[in-house]
């Protein structure tokens, strides 16, 4: 399995590489190519052995089966040294999506041995902080490896764990669970003709915010990283998109461009289409389309970390009819393809990431701007209220999140000054005095970050709510 392994991770070019012959025989059953779990566990335990200097293993948290989640960083340095820009890479939020673990250890092993013989690669590991969860949903890859042929995998995209007392329902979806506009499709998501809030569904965002232990992991690295982490990629498959938050506000959305565009001109086979920047606006009040409860936007929109969703997938349209006796071969395809696809379309675009990271700035929290909050409307179930926050300082952009499955803020950003408020949907359930607890984050010209914490009371009615916590830290 090692020796195999050995192969699969060969930095040789896919045209000379014993993989390139996989799945030529254009056969109905493909063999089960991918490292599993316990073999990216044995690599990186072998980096340990051969680079002792260059890798630097810890955890990022744990799963909800207890299981640790690895977290490498790579670079000369013996300790963090935070005064160096740091770069998050992470892969593996949906198990299903088996590229992008396997593109990222492709990727640190070329950085690993590229050190000391490759000047760019050399600079890269010298100059930047590299950090790497290979994978993130450690409980939901196990699970998905236990397929038995001829499927390649369980097709599980979730967490495991069980969220209906019983065990009847298990899993949330990594990538709905984080708090930026979370639980914005309860009613529907067309896409995926299902609801967030269905516990059975796919696409289940929790019962609160964070709620599980993998997301909070990784958002409790963000808060820990704010000041050195400029960047973020959460890897996935198989759309061929480039994706981050859209409303972008004065040279941020000139970052984002600059990004963007950088990435697509290192894209070799067809570029993949990117996220459409809309400057210095708002989403509309009340409900509007996209995506709910993401890593990206949550990294970006209140710790201030430039994050990003790269969809990796095969430009080859006889991959996507390809027979494994599952009904998920985008998921799966030959590996020689997802080798190939690294090399026209993602080393060198993550390689430019890691290096632009460093002209990219670093947030600073201050003392919060904040004054009362006014609220128009009555907090009553089922209702739908505005939320204004008056802000003495009148640049820049404000974010709304709340922790409470009882609240959805439907429109979470806002420019500053505040034309209209946030709105904010009453979930029908809620109890009359039940508490609903709020995070303002406000951001000013200059990357400044405040955060202020408040919350509401269900039945209260046209108010001023005092914030609770002046100057959260
Ligand atoms: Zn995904």
């Amino acid at each position: 399995m090692l020796a195999l392994l050995g192969l699969l991770l060969s930095v040789a070019p896919a045209s000379c590489s014993p993989l390139a012959s996989e799945g030529a025989g254009g056969g109905v059953v493909r063999a089960f190519t991918y490292p599993r779990y316990t073999e990216m566990q044995a690599k990186i335990k072998e980096w340990k052995r051969r680079y002792p200097t260059l890798v630097h293993e810890t955890t990022l948290g744990k799963t909800a089966e207890g299981r640790t989640i690895p977290l490498l960083r790579l670079g000369d340095d013996a300790a963090p040294d935070p005064k160096k820009p740091g770069v998050l890479l992470v892969a593996g939020i949906h198990p299903r999506e088996s590229q992008p673990p396997v593109c990222l250890l492709w990727l640190a092993d070329e950085l690993l041995s590229g050190y000391g013989k490759d000047a760019r690669i050399t600079r890269l590991m010298r100059e930047r902080q590299i950090y790497l969860v290979p994978v993130l949903n450690v409980d939901g890859k196990i699970y998905d490896e236990t397929a038995q042929p001829p499927k390649m995998g369980q097709d599980w995209r979730k967490n495991r764990r069980k969220t209906v007392p019983g065990g009847s329902s298990v899993g949330v979806d990594l990538n709905r669970n984080f708090p930026v506009r979370w639980g914005g499709f309860r009613e529907k998501d067309a896409l995926w003709n299902d609801r967030t809030s269905r516990p059975g569904a796919n696409i289940y965002e929790g019962p609160a915010s964070l709620s599980e232990p993998e997301s909070k992991a990784l958002a409790d690295f963000f808060a820990a990283h704010a000041g050195d982490v400029r960047l973020f990629v959460d890897l996935h498959s198989p759309l061929r998109k480039i994706l981050f938050p859209n409303y972008l506000h004065g040279a941020d959305a000139d970052r984002y461009a600059t990004l963007a565009a950088g990435i697509r001109t290192r894209q070799k086979d067809r570029p993949y289409a990117s996220t459409e920047i809309k400057r210095d606006g708002e989403p509309p009040a009340g409900s509007r389309p996209g995506n709910t409860g993401l890593s990206y936007t949550y990294a970006y929109y209140v710790h201030g970390i430039y994050g990003f969703n790269i969809e990796i997938g095969l430009n080859d349209p006889a991959d996507e009819t390809a027979t494994s006796g599952d009904l998920a071969p985008r998921h799966y395809p030959p590996l020689a393809g997802v080798r190939a696809e690294y090399e026209a379309n993602l080393r060198e675009p993550l390689l430019y990431l890691i290096d632009a990271a460093g002209d990219l700035p670093t947030s600073t929290q201050k003392r919060s701007p904040l004054s009362p909050v006014e609220m128009i409307g009555t907090f009553l179930p089922g209702s739908t209220v505005s939320l204004k926050p008056s802000l003495l300082e009148p640049t820049g952009f404000a974010v709304l999140t709340s922790e409470s499955r009882l609240a959805v803020i439907e429109s979470e950003l806002r420019s500053v000054p505040l034309q209209t408020g946030f709105t904010v949907r009453i979930a029908h359930d809620a109890k009359p005095g039940a508490e609903i607890h709020f995070t303002l984050t406000v951001w000013d010209r200059d990357r400044n970050r405040s955060a202020l914490q408040f919350f509401m009371n269900v039945g209260r009615a046209n108010d001023t709510i005092l914030p609770k916590d002046e100057n959260k830290k």
